[in-house]
C-alpha cells in the first residue's frame, strides 16, 4: 500500500509543461505525482476519472474585498468564499479595507482572522493597508503574515481607510523596502481627478470622462520612478487605461520592480455598451472604450500585464443608485472570473494554460505562495478545478453565491463550467453542494 489517497485521471490536465492526458495522484492533501493517463491507480487510492473535463490548479484570487467584520451586509467571509468556490478559486487575499477595523494594525488583522476562523471555504490570507499615519504598524504586520500593503493614491471612498500624498508614499515604501515587502497601490491621481470635468447623473460618459486614463496614466509614472529611487517592491492594482503600459514596460526593461494586474470587467466589458444609469458597471478606474480594451489584451499576451483578479467589491443594492458620481464603485465578479475572461480568452486564440498562466499562477507568485499554490504540480496543494470550457451557460443572479446579487453580466452567455471545485484533496464543491467550510487561513511564508 502507497500513502496515495486519492488519483485525478483527465484528458486534459493543465500543468506547467502544457494541457495533457495524466493522472494526478494526491496525499495527504498535496500533489505527490503527474503520472501517465492509464498509470495503474496504487494500492488503497481512490480514481477520480474526470473524462474529458479539464483539470486546472484551482485559480488564486490576490484582489477581493470580503468586507468582513464590519460591513459584512455587503458580503461577508462565508458568502465570498462560497462564490469563490463555485468560480474555482481555492485562494483568496483579501483586501484591507471597506471591513470595519480596516486591517492596518496587528489587533486589527487579529479582529479580521476572528471573524474569518471557522468560515471560509477556501483558504484566505490577508493584505495590510498603508495609510497616512501607521508606518511605524508595516513592519509588525508584516511579521505577522499579511502578504504585503495596499495605498492609495486618491482618496479610496471610504473615509477610515485615507490615501497618502507624495510625501507619505515615499515615507511607506522606504518602511516597507527595509524588510522588502510589496506594496500594491490604487494608482490614479487625485490632481487629474480633480481637473476632470464633474458632472454627476446616469450618463457613463460623464462617469467615463470623470477618472480620465491620464489621471492612472499620471500616478503610475510617479509610482514606477519611487520604486526605481527607492528600490521598493510595487505592485499596480486594477490597470485600466492602456496608456500606462509603455512606462510600465520600460520601468521593467530597466530594472524597476513593478507588476501588474487588470480585471476580467476591464477585458470583457466596453464603456460603449454600458447603459445610462447601470451603476451596476461603476469601479474606479472605470471601464474603458473597445480599443483600450485591446490594449490591455495585447499586454496580457506580450508579458506586460502579469495577472488577473477580480476586485470583486460588491455593496447592498441600496447603494447602486443611477447617479454614477455618487453609486457605490466596485464591481461583483468572484464567481464568474474564471468563465468571463475565458470566453474572452478563447474568442482571440488563447489556451486554458494562458488563463492559468494569468489567474493561478502568476497571483500566487505575487502572494509567495508559488511553492504551495499556482500549478498542478509534485509539492503543491491538490487544489484543483474541474472545468467543462466548451458548455456555456446564461449568467442568472440568481445562481450566485454573492451576498447581494447585483452583477454587471447578467444575462451574457459564458463558455466555461465548474463541475467541481477541490481544496487539499477533498472535493468542496460538485453539481451545486458545498461540503462544511475545510478554508484555512494563510500567512505570508517567512
Ligand atoms: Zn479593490
Amino acid at each position: 500500500m502507497s500513502d496515495t489517497e486519492l488519483v485525478l485521471r483527465s484528458t486534459r490536465v493543465v500543468t506547467p509543461d502544457g494541457t495533457r492526458p495524466a493522472s494526478v495522484e494526491v496525499a495527504h492533501g498535496t500533489i505527490t505525482a503527474v503520472t501517465a493517463h492509464d498509470a495503474p491507480v496504487p494500492g488503497g487510492a481512490r480514481l477520480e476519472d474526470l473524462g474529458d473535463d479539464v483539470l486546472l490548479p484551482g485559480l488564486v484570487d490576490t484582489h477581493v474585498h470580503v468586507n468582513d467584520p464590519g460591513r459584512s451586509e455587503w458580503e461577508g467571509f462565508w458568502t465570498a468564499t462560497r462564490a469563490a468556490a463555485a468560480g474555482g478559486i481555492t485562494t483568496l487575499i483579501d483586501m484591507p479595507l471597506n471591513s470595519l477595523p480596516p486591517t492596518t494594525t496587528v489587533a486589527h488583522l487579529r479582529a479580521k482572522q476572528r471573524a474569518a476562523a471557522g468560515r471560509v471555504h477556501v483558504d484566505v490570507g490577508f493584505w495590510g493597508g498603508a495609510l497616512p499615519d501607521n508606518v511605524h504598524d508595516l513592519r509588525p504586520l508584516h511579521e505577522a503574515g499579511v502578504f504585503g500593503f495596499k495605498a492609495f493614491l486618491s482618496p479610496s471612498g471610504v473615509d477610515e481607510f485615507p490615501h497618502l500624498d507624495r510625501e507619505r508614499l515615499d515615507r511607506s515604501l522606504e518602511e516597507i523596502a527595509a524588510f522588502d515587502g510589496l506594496l500594491i497601490v490604487h494608482a490614479e491621481d487625485p490632481h487629474q481627478l480633480a481637473a476632470a470635468p464633474r458632472h454627476g447623473g446616469p450618463r457613463y460618459a460623464d462617469f467615463l470622462a470623470s477618472r480620465p486614463r491620464r489621471a492612472e496614466d499620471t500616478a503610475v509614472a510617479h509610482l514606477v520612478d519611487r520604486a526605481a529611487h527607492l528600490d521598493g517592491r510595487v505592485h499596480v492594482l486594477h490597470l485600466s487605461s492602456g496608456d500606462a503600459l509603455p512606462v510600465i514596460a520600460a520601468a521593467r526593461a530597466d530594472g524597476v520592480r513593478v507588476t501588474v494586474e487588470t480585471c476580467p470587467h476591464y477585458l470583457t466589458l466596453t464603456a460603449e455598451e454600458v447603459p445610462d444609469g447601470a451603476s451596476e458597471f461603476k469601479c474606479c478606474p472605470p471601464i474603458r472604450e473597445a480599443a483600450n480594451r485591446e490594449l490591455l489584451w495585447r499586454a496580457l499576451a506580450d508579458g506586460t500585464i502579469d495577472c488577473v483578479v477580480t476586485d470583486h467589491s460588491p455593496s447592498t443594492a441600496d447603494l447602486k443608485t443611477d447617479d454614477f458620481a455618487t453609486a457605490w464603485g466596485g464591481i461583483s465578479g468572484l464567481q464568474l472570473s474564471l468563465p468571463a475572461v475565458w470566453t474572452e480568452a478563447r474568442g482571440r486564440g488563447h489556451g486554458l494554460e494562458d488563463v492559468v498562466r494569468w489567474m493561478s499562477a502568476r497571483t500566487a507568485g505575487l502572494a509567495g505562495l508559488g511553492a504551495r499554490k499556482g500549478a498542478v504540480a509534485p509539492g503543491r496543494d491538490a487544489d484543483f478545478a474541474v472545468l467543462a470550457p466548451d458548455e456555456t451557460f446564461t449568467v442568472d443572479p440568481a445562481a450566485l453565491q454573492h451576498r447581494n446579487r447585483v452583477t454587471a453580466y447578467t444575462g451574457r452567455t459564458l463558455y466555461g463550467v465548474v463541475r467541481s471545485t477541490w481544496l487539499r484533496g477533498r472535493r468542496i464543491l460538485a453539481d451545486g453542494e458545498f461540503t462544511a467550510p475545510r478554508g484555512r487561513l494563510l500567512t505570508r511564508s517567512p
